[in-house]
């Protein structure tokens, strides 16, 4: 430690130590929260410019832990996939989406959600039997649930995936290809894949009335998402001014804070009611 060199070497393994231990503790409460329902859903609003309301939710996972505090997805998601949990998590969220379906298709709301998939799970064979016999149980409308899968996760298995991707749509489930444009794939292949929806990478759509690069990014996928027959989203509409552009570019759906941060079940049915953009 007298040394600068080696200072710098054991000051990033106590960094790397202390964040290996975060994970480990993650990873084990991970098994906790799942057994006494400490998760909960947020739901994020999709807005369709043509029917010029609100469509369809995202549904998000939100977890406080007692002294961790709130703990990120982006964080989370990664341990319970590593660990082994996830398969039970997914299995978690989708039960709780189907509910909530069902209730807002009761109070007549008319709202389909979405929800995330990771990569594990589309490498899981037993998902699409799963998810079909459970949804035959609680006969809902089927074509109120999208599924939202990364480029990235179809791609490590792209057979496979095909495969589960199949099952699932000719029982009605929507699909939707997430974060477009931060993987390699090219539309050419997106294309063998039977999904309904394209949504461009918020980070393609944050500063897209700043960043000339971002807009023509934006505008050629929506084009060729078009020319594929598809539905384009962008996530992560911020400001006003990304709202007419992306209107005036023939985006079909907008999500992102300036219409609603993800919010619990109840806020946005209240919210929903009168929302105008
Ligand atoms: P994602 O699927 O790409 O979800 C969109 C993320 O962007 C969400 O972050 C959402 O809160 C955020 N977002 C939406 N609009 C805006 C905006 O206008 N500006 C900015 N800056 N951000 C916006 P969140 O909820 O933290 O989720 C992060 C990621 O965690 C998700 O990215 C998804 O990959 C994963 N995730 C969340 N819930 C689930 C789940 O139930 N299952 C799985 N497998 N992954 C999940
Ligand atoms: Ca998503
Ligand atoms: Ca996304
Ligand atoms: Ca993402």
């Amino acid at each position: 430690r007298a040394h600068t060199g080696q200072g710098a070497v054991s000051v990033y393994q106590e960094g790397e130590d202390e964040r290996h231990l975060r994970e480990i503790n993650i990873s084990n409460y991970l098994h906790d929260a799942l057994d006494n329902d400490k998760f909960t859903l947020f739901f994020q609003p999709k807005y369709c410019l043509k029917q010029k309301r609100v469509t369809q939710v995202e549904a998000l996972l939100r977890w406080t832990h007692e002294e961790l505090g709130f703990i990120s997805p982006e964080e989370f998601i990664p341990i319970a996939e590593q660990s082994g949990n996830i398969g039970r998590l997914t299995q978690w969220v989708f039960r709780q989406v189907l509910r909530q379906i069902r209730i807002w298709q009761d109070m007549e709301l008319n709202i389909g959600i979405a929800m995330n998939l990771s990569a594990a799970d589309l490498l899981n064979e037993n998902l699409p039997h799963q998810f079909i016999s459970y949804l035959r149980e609680q006969r809902i409308d089927t074509s109120y649930l999208t599924l939202e899968i990364t480029e990235s996760a179809v791609m490590l298995d792209p057979e496979r995936a095909l495969e589960s991707l199949n099952i699932l749509r000719d029982f009605g489930i929507k699909l939707a290809i997430d974060d477009y444009g931060t993987g390699y794939s090219s539309l050419a292949q997106i294309k063998r894949f039977p999904v309904d929806e394209l949504k461009i990478d918020k980070s393609f759509v944050l500063r897209l009335d700043q960043n000339a690069d971002d807009a023509i990014i934006v505008r050629s996928t929506i084009e060729l998402g078009h020319n594929l027959g598809l539905k384009v989203v962008a996530e992560g509409v911020e400001n006003q001014e990304s709202v007419k552009i992306l209107e005036s570019l023939g985006c079909d759906t907008l999500q992102g804070y300036y219409i609603s941060r993800p919010v619990p079940a109840e806020a946005f049915e209240k919210w929903v009611v009168d929302y105008e953009l």
